[in-house]
């Protein structure tokens, strides 16, 4: 008993040295593939005509940001391109209805000497991420993963939903798959072991962070910031921006033209504070944090929403033109 207590302890000082806080011995880019991302984003407007309805952005050779334009639908989510040495995976299919489909293939295609396998993937099921399924399901040589948790166990090896973490193997790169409900009970995070990217999807975005299941929610941004212990993170990458620059101030629901937002890329310190945040709450309530909103859902918040979101989507349609370009 003694020689076990003992030999935990000189574990958890090893792990305490080397891997707890997720650190590296030198500031030397901690071995993980780099990347660029842009001071900022196109958002949509406030000439749509002029705006192409997806703009894809490398961050290197093998990791694609696609974000949809606002023009399109105000939610202007990022989806994610993802290159393995056997397989591309897409994850999301966005928000409104245009073609997506040509657009992917035609990056696949600039990509793709010769033909590989293509998985596309979702990182929950709300509409704003399957609205364009129809273009991927059935067709040959997709490997569909639906958002549905059956599927996503079974694609990803995760055997007790949603505590174990199950992979995605694309050839000399595999991708952690942490389930993540709380959001939206088929959410899941993805850790790119290549770049040290970790995708939260809509559970950690610089925005309004909607909670449906808040006990699940706290619990899986709990596991989320177990798992990042001991991992090197170069950045917390989510689905959408609604933060604008200056701190603890948002773009209002609907918005298409976001000339200041935020940035895309969070870091696991703001992982780390919103955890904090929830663990200092008892229950459902809305916080804002510098960068983000802890945001829980009831009849009432949706309702006020939907009116929200229509009003301010009609009002800017009409006027967006008008707004000052500021980027
Ligand atoms: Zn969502
Ligand atoms: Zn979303």
């Amino acid at each position: 008993m003694t020689e076990r207590l003992l030999w935990s302890g000189v574990i958890l000082a090893w792990l305490g040295v080397v891997f707890i806080q997720a650190q590296a011995p030198q500031p030397d880019g901690a071995g993980v593939e780099r990347g660029v991302l842009p001071r900022s984003w196109p958002t949509g407007g406030p000439k749509c005509m002029e705006q192409p309805d997806w703009r894809l952005h490398e961050y290197n050779e093998d990791f694609y940001i696609i974000r949809e334009s606002g023009c399109v639908h105000y939610e202007k989510p990022f989806l994610y391109l993802i290159f393995g040495k056997d397989k591309v995976m897409l994850m999301d299919t966005g928000a409104g209805t245009t073609e997506l489909a040509a657009f992917v293939d035609s990056a696949i295609a600039r990509w793709l000497q010769r033909k590989k396998k293509f998985m596309v993937m979702h990182s929950h099921g709300h509409r704003d991420h399957v609205a364009r399924d129809s273009q991927f399901k059935n067709k040959s040589g997709v490997d569909f993963i639906a958002a549905e948790i059956p599927e996503v166990q079974k694609a990803f090896g995760i055997k007790n939903w949603p505590v174990d973490v199950g992979r995605i193997d694309l050839g000399e790169r595999v991708l952690d798959v942490i389930p993540i409900p709380g959001h939206h009970p088929v959410a899941v995070a993805l850790y790119d072991r290549r770049t040290g990217v970790l995708m939260t999807g809509d559970n950690v975005y610089p925005g309004r962070l909607y909670i449906s299941d808040w006990d699940a929610f706290v619990k899986s941004t709990q596991r989320l910031v177990d798992f990042t212990k001991g991992r090197i993170v170069s950045h917390v990458l989510g689905c959408h921006i609604e933060q604008t620059s200056t701190p603890y101030l948002e773009y209002p629901i609907g918005s298409i033209f976001q000339p200041q937002e935020h940035i895309l890329e969070m870091s696991r310190g703001q992982l780390l504070e919103l955890n904090d945040a929830l663990a200092g709450l008892k229950g459902p309530q809305r916080v804002a944090l510098r960068d983000m909103t802890i945001y829980p859902l009831d009849p009432a918040v949706l309702d006020q929403m939907k009116k929200t979101r229509e009003a301010t989507e009609s009002g800017q349609r009409q006027t967006q033109w008008q707004q000052p370009v500021t980027h």
